[in-house]
């Protein structure tokens, strides 16, 4: 099991009830991954989406955390993961923020639904722009440099500040 879900579970702040589905205290949805691979608008929407869910995570553990910083950064990936978007690492590289999926579900997904050759996971890119854009309080874009869906080894991901 996810180590973040035992521990969670083991102090009540995750709940799977019939009626709903809770973490920390928020209603949260488990969806079918194939489901976002409709068409190449629905792709682009899902980066906008994804800036939602990024705010709602930050949302969710200003609860818990009472400072905005890097370990709210590093807990906020933990979720990310526990959501069934990939498991995250941060490195920089020639003054560039990068983050690397390893074995992206997006990207797993895609290539079955026959979305191979293209980047897949502007969810996952828009999901790490809500969160870099909450908790640094400054507008950050991140952009998916290289897809698993395009035959590379791993999703890479670059962040940058909004001029
Ligand atoms: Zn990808």
């Amino acid at each position: 099991m996810h180590p973040l879900a035992k521990k969670l579970l083991l102090i009540r702040q995750m709940e799977i009830e019939e009626k709903c589905f809770r973490i920390m205290g928020k209603n949260v949805g488990i969806f079918p991954i194939a489901s976002i691979f409709i068409n190449d608008e629905i792709l682009r929407k899902n980066y906008e989406f994804g800036k939602a869910i990024g705010k709602e995570i930050i949302d969710l553990l200003e609860k818990f955390y009472p400072q905005k910083n890097e370990k709210m950064l590093e807990f906020s990936f933990n979720l990310v993961s526990l959501f069934g978007f990939g498991k995250a690492k941060i490195f920089n590289r020639e003054k560039k923020v990068l983050i690397e999926v390893e074995d992206s579900p997006l990207a797993q997904e895609a290539v079955k639904k026959g979305y191979r050759g293209k980047k897949a996971c502007s969810l996952i890119a828009g999901i790490f722009a809500g969160i870099y854009s909450s908790i640094f309080e400054k507008v950050y874009e991140v952009q998916e440099v290289s897809c698993k869906a395009e035959g590379n080894p791993k999703c890479i991901f670059e962040v940058f500040e909004k001029e």
